[in-house]
């Protein structure tokens, strides 16, 4: 089995064959989707619970249709970050929730590292669905698909990240996933939204759009996260605009076969300009958003499968 991992915390833990396996899976469910009858019975019999402590529109929304998709009964809790955002409680609720006995959690969490701790207590497979600035898996995963499905491959490219690297956990788990497939990666954003040790994670740094952008093959652009900013991190959203918003004056830069990403949601007129988001032939934000749903039921499946293997191997002594 290429795929071994018992949950989905991060980009970190897995191998580069793990990741192609997972989009090959993904990439069968992208026709699937497609079709006129979505549905398949892999997670039947399954309870999918989805717990997200902080807002999500995209990622929510995706995991619940995966889940469904494959036959799953999914279950959404609307927690309230505010009301359950310390350790113990978190546990508290892991485990009230896993003596329901859930096959599936799928989880955010404004805090870095508090998904991990999680699945420490839990039986069932763990999903990251994003965990403060740390990492957001299943993103780096659709973008990756994104990517292989546009430039017909998933090495050797250049690929630019820029704005608010420092908060991102788009931007950490998308430094792993294109690291390990041995992409050239250019971070670019202002010296205070860079994270101190960017350096040391073998990619180019630049607070130049020109030249971050030059030849890139892949421009990712990224949301200021003011919620997790606790000061001025820019001057104004103008000025931002003027020196790191994409446009096609700074876009020009890069291949002329480059494609735009975004995670969403996107401010528009202030990292992208709107114009060029909705040019569909520059930008593949939908297709991001269509490979999502089949990138989490690549994910649950996998999970699922190793789950019913461990506890067959647990039964049997
Ligand atoms: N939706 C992504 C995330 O949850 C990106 C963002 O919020 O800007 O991290």
């Amino acid at each position: 089995m290429t795929f071994r991992a018992q949950h989905l915390l991060g980009i970190e833990p897995l191998a580069p064959a793990e990741i192609t396996a997972l989009l090959d899976r993904a990439d069968r469910y992208v026709a699937f989707n497609r079709g006129a009858a979505k549905h398949a019975d892999s997670l039947a019999g399954m309870t999918q619970v989805n717990m997200f402590f902080e807002p999500s529109t995209r990622t929510q929304a995706s995991f619940e249709l995966a889940g469904k998709r494959l036959g799953a009964d999914v279950m959404n809790m609307a927690m309230r970050a505010s009301s359950l955002n310390k350790g113990e409680t978190l546990i508290d609720t892991a485990m009230t929730l896993n003596a329901m006995h859930p096959d599936l959690l799928v989880v955010r969490h404004p805090n870095s590292g508090a998904v991990d701790l999680l699945a420490q207590k839990v039986t069932c497979a763990v999903l990251n669905a994003g965990d403060g600035r740390h990492e957001h898996p299943t993103q780096a995963l659709l973008d990756a698909l994104t990517i292989r499905r546009a430039k017909g491959r998933l090495h050797r490219l250049t690929v630019a990240i820029c704005g608010d690297i420092a908060h991102s956990r788009v931007a950490r788990s998308n430094i792993w996933l294109l690291g390990k497939m041995e992409n050239r990666i250019r971070l670019v954003g202002p010296p205070t939204l860079m994270p101190a040790a960017a350096a040391e994670l073998g990619v180019e740094v630049t607070d130049d759009m020109r030249a971050g952008l030059a030849d890139a093959d892949v421009v990712m652009m990224l949301r200021l996260q003011r919620e997790r900013m606790d000061g001025g991190f820019v001057p104004s959203e103008r000025e931002y605009y003027h020196r790191f918003g994409l446009d096609s004056d700074k876009l020009a830069h890069a291949k002329p076969d480059a494609i735009v990403m975004h995670p969403g949601p996107m401010n528009r007129g202030v990292e992208i300009d709107g114009t060029l988001a909705d040019d569909i032939n520059r930008s593949v934000i939908q297709e991001q958003v269509e490979m999502g749903v089949a990138v989490r039921m690549a994910a649950m499946e996998l999970l699922a499968e190793n789950l019913r293997a461990a506890r067959a191997e647990a039964a049997h002594g």
